[in-house]
């Protein structure tokens, strides 16, 4: 259920880094356009893309693998990357998404001098709920909100217009991973996931989004970066949870989606209004008309 792109279609290019199991690159596909062809001849335009490639010895994973790549293509969002297909290279498959020219959020904030502001932050969050209320509609599963996964087509930061996020592919689905990198996870996979894999639902990526804005809110610091395995074990058995950040509407909102039971997340349908509301009542967080281009 998804477009096959063939291995003469792309060009490999740098090394951008490590995934879960895949290498990054960035490269180039050779998109043809129809309607040149129709006109009898044939030409292509070079799309700046990011491979990722799922090595040969990881074939006892592909499956999963295609399974993200086929919920990708299921979605059509401004605020979400476009996957243009997957290529099958020799014993390689690659999925081949749009290259996003900012980079992931958490870079971003973390190279940051002086801190970001509450409105690009109440930006980031509202786009991004966006994307999430149009998967909750669906019926569709992330499995991995994060600030790692969140790309920036426009930062907003000295340029005009605020910031435009565009939410990544989740990569390989936690059902496959090890019960260890399932833990590695906390504070990001869900309580009930470490449980169970198989609990993934659109309610853990609620809990996902919860941590995201802890992230947001603490300019891309790593919650529980100095946690061992077991201790971030024993954070969710002890049903801990997150220091509170200063922002207290975001807090509040992060509070929610971060609650135990997974039947009493909010909708994102939800989240977006109160995002909504709290910009309607907060002048300080509203951001300038002429950043409002979405
Ligand atoms: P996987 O999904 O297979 O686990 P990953 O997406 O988690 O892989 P990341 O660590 O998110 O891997 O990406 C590695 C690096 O590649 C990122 O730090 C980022 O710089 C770059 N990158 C990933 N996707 C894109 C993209 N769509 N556009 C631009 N750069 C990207
Ligand atoms: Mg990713």
């Amino acid at each position: 259920s998804f477009h096959r792109i063939l291995k003469e279609e792309i060009l490999q290019g740098e090394h951008l880094g490590l995934g879960t199991r895949t290498n990054i690159y960035a490269g180039v596909l050779k998109v043809k356009s129809a309607e040149d062809e129709d006109a009898g001849y044939s030409s292509s335009q070079d799309v700046k893309v990011v491979l990722k490639v799922l090595g040969s010895g990881h074939r006892d994973i592909s499956l999963a693998f295609f399974e993200t790549a086929s919920m990708m293509r299921q979605v059509s969002h401004k605020h979400i990357a476009l996957l243009y297909g997957v290529c099958v290279r020799h014993l390689e498959n690659i999925m081949v998404e749009e290259f996003v020219q900012f980079g992931p959020l958490d870079l971003l904030m973390r190279r940051q001098h002086s801190p970001l502001g509450t409105p690009w932050k109440f930006q980031v969050a509202k786009q991004l709920a966006s994307a999430l209320s149009y998967l909750e509609d669906k019926k569709l599963v992330h499995g991995f909100v994060c600030t790692k996964n969140i790309l920036l087509a426009r930062d907003g930061v000295d340029s005009e217009g605020g910031p435009f996020i565009k939410l990544s592919d989740p990569g390989i689905p936690i059902t496959v991973l090890t019960r260890e990198e399932c833990v590695d996870r906390i504070p990001w996979i869900a309580p009930e996931c470490v449980k169970d894999s198989t609990n993934l639902s659109v309610a853990a990526d609620k809990w996902g989004f919860g941590t995201t804005l802890w992230e947001i809110c603490y300019d891309g610091e790593v919650p529980l970066k100095d946690k061992k395995l077991t201790e971030k074990e024993r954070f969710y058995a002890a049903e801990c949870q997150l220091a509170t950040p200063d922002c207290k509407e975001l807090a509040e909102l992060m509070t929610h989606c971060m609650t135990y039971d997974p039947h009493k997340r909010p909708f994102f349908r939800a989240i977006v209004r109160d995002i909504d509301t709290l910009e309607e009542q907060n002048p300080s967080i509203k951001p300038a008309p002429s950043q409002e281009v979405d």
